[in-house]
């Protein structure tokens, strides 16, 4: 396996981890995968079916019934396509509904356990960026360039509402602001695979800074070694 050129990207949430990576993808020439989008497909799953997001045994039946699969493709609008099963899921995974449950059937080992197997295999077949929370700490840990990115509260707030707003999903600034507290909160105490920073990962506050210059920033720091 080439493990020279995987970049592991990681941070809480809307801290802009999925649009730098894809934008970095498209600079570096390399592969992209939002590993957000796998858990977010078992919590629309889960939603879809019926299924109580507090029911671990439930919920890990229904991902091993229908299996979460990713193909790394970047012509496709996300720049990778996730099925479940045969379905295919797109946009819906990022509205609200799955926001509020994700980081509920995202703590079980179980499902973990599914998706880590299935990001490795990803990796193991040629360079890629991936974006998550224990991408540096546990998917990937000899990743040999980890960035953890963060911003203020406030600014990952207004970040994710435009994006709800450009998708046409309206959501108010005081409702969302809990979410994500409490997506972080759950994301970052749970047992197994919190969300922290690696030991080795740069840390990059993206507070009041553009895409272009952060993808900049992370493009410096992965330039090839010798
Ligand atoms: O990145 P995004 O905000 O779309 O991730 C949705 C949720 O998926 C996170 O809040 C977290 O609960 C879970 N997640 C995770 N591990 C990852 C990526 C995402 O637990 N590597």
């Amino acid at each position: 396996m080439d493990g020279y050129a995987h970049i592991a990207i990681d941070g809480p949430a809307g801290s802009g981890k999925t649009t730098v990576a894809h934008a970095l993808a498209r600079r570096l020439g390399v592969l992209y995968l939002d590993t957000g989008a796998m858990y977010r497909a078992v919590a629309l799953l889960s939603l879809r079916a019926r299924v109580d997001p507090h029911d671990e045994s439930a919920v890990l039946t229904l991902a091993r019934e229908r299996p979460i699969h990713v193909s790394v493709d970047e012509s496709s609008p996300l720049g990778f396509r996730v099925f479940a099963g045969e379905h295919e899921f797109g946009g819906e995974l990022y509205g609200n509904d799955v926001s509020r449950v994700v980081s509920v059937v995202a703590a079980y080992p179980g499902v973990r356990a599914l998706m880590v197997e299935r990001q490795r295999a990803i990796a193991d077949a040629g360079p890629v960026i991936m974006a998550g929370r224990d991408i540096g700490t546990v998917v990937l840990p000899k990743a040999p360039t980890k960035i953890f990115l963060t911003a203020s509260v406030e600014e990952r707030v207004e970040r994710r509402l435009a994006e709800l707003a450009a998708r046409g999903n309206d959501v108010s600034r005081p409702a969302l602001r809990a979410e994500i507290e409490e997506r972080d909160r759950l994301d970052a105490t749970r047992a197994t695979a919190p969300l922290r920073a690696a030991a080795d990962a740069v840390e990059i506050d993206s507070s009041g800074a553009t895409i272009d210059e952060v993808v900049e920033r992370i493009a410096a720091l992965a330039r090839p070694q010798a």
